[in-house]
């Protein structure tokens, strides 16, 4: 096996150790099929089997009712920026938008492409993104209120969630999905961009809460419409069985090896805090979000200069620390600690920026 390095790259990211070595160990021949997971049919018992596992393991680590919906969804978290508005939006009423970054402001654009009337109930843009915003007043006559859990870009995260009465609350989860608990109840609609914290890119694991269906208007093309999705166990056409299959495997290994959400956001917060400490302790880093919205999946800071900054991540990369630089819209330097980042890899990035503030600080 070639070497492998600590990846902090924020989408497609890490993936567990053990999940990888699964998959090799199992690829040219899935259980005894004398196929590989890539060569069977999406209409054979074993996919059967693996698409019903991942959907079970989700409904248990999230304690999902029967009230909701596990989907899998191709064409990204992106494409539900699309769908959301299209499928839950409801006749003569505006939707509500929290506006906290990047991705949050491309939900908003899909909306009102679609001619939708958008309310803009709270945004952080007046600081650049560099804060959860509080404090504002959800009008009840939304049809639902979407805000981006994690911003990944911008590296703050919602530590508590927003509230809107009666309002159902979506949520673009796709940078720390599977990172914590959380009350699913007051939410119509949760969704994530596999690649960043549960698989490979390229499809969305959407639950939806039931009664949304009712929703959805008659007329839509079929591949666009969530029902289409309910109704066929996300089997309407070909998946992403790749993707679901090892989305299968990691949840497994958050629910057998990890032992659960809890657990796996204690670790979480650990990591984050030995970066954050070792940031705070630093005059040569400098961290990008307001303390109480810092993000436990994607630690972003700056050093002094971009010329700087671009040879902190080089040299990282030459100790095998991969991934550090921020998002090319706003630069400066990120480390994405998905669940997959252990904490020797979090040690190991604080032990080289100590290394790298004493040769040049
Ligand atoms: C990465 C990301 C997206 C985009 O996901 P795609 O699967 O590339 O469409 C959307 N929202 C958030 C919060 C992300 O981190």
């Amino acid at each position: 096996m070639g070497k492998r390095i600590y990846n902090f790259n924020a989408g497609p990211a890490a993936l567990p150790l053990p999940v990888l070595e699964r998959i090799q160990a199992e690829f040219l021949d899935y259980k005894g099929s004398g196929m590989s997971v890539t060569e069977l049919s999406h209409r054979s018992k074993w996919f059967d089997d693996i698409i019903n596992e991942a959907v079970e393991r989700t409904k248990r680590l999230l304690n999902l009712d029967d009230q909701f919906d596990v989907l899998f969804i191709q064409g990204g978290a992106s494409l539900q920026f699309c769908m959301v508005p299209m499928n839950l939006a409801l006749e003569g009423r505006p939707v509500g938008y929290l506006n906290t970054g990047s991705w949050s402001t491309k939900a908003i654009k899909e909306a009102r492409v679609q001619g939708k009337e958008v309310h803009v109930i709270a945004s952080s843009e007046d600081k650049d993104f560099s804060y959860i915003p509080k404090g504002f007043k959800v009008d009840p006559n939304i049809a639902y209120l979407h805000f981006t859990s994690n911003n990944t870009i911008k590296g703050t995260q919602w530590a508590k969630f927003p509230e809107a009465g009666n309002v159902p609350l979506i949520s673009d989860m796709s940078s720390d999905i599977m990172s914590r608990p959380f009350d699913v109840k007051p939410f119509g609609l949760v969704y994530a961009g596999a690649q960043k914290n549960i698989g490979p890119s390229g499809t969305a694991l959407a639950i939806l809460r039931k009664d949304m269906l009712d929703r959805v208007p008659d007329g839509l093309p079929s591949m666009l419409k969530y029902s289409t999705y309910a109704e066929k166990n996300s089997l309407y056409n070909t998946p992403s069985c790749f993707v679901v299959y090892t989305i299968g495997l990691v949840l497994q290994w958050l629910e057998e090896t990890i032992g659960g959400l809890e657990n796996m956001e204690r670790i979480n917060k650990e990591k984050a805090g030995i970066l954050y400490d070792y940031i705070d302790r630093s005059d040569f880093y400098r961290g990008t979000a307001e303390r109480e919205s810092r993000s436990l999946m994607n630690v972003t800071f700056r050093l002094s200069s971009e010329e700087l900054e671009a040879r902190f991540v080089a040299e990282a990369l030459k100790q095998d620390l991969g991934g550090l630089k921020g998002h090319r819209s706003v630069g400066g330097c990120r480390a994405s600690v998905y669940n997959a980042m252990g904490i020797d890899g979090v040690k190991a990035l604080v032990d080289f920026m100590k290394a790298f503030e004493n040769k040049e600080g």
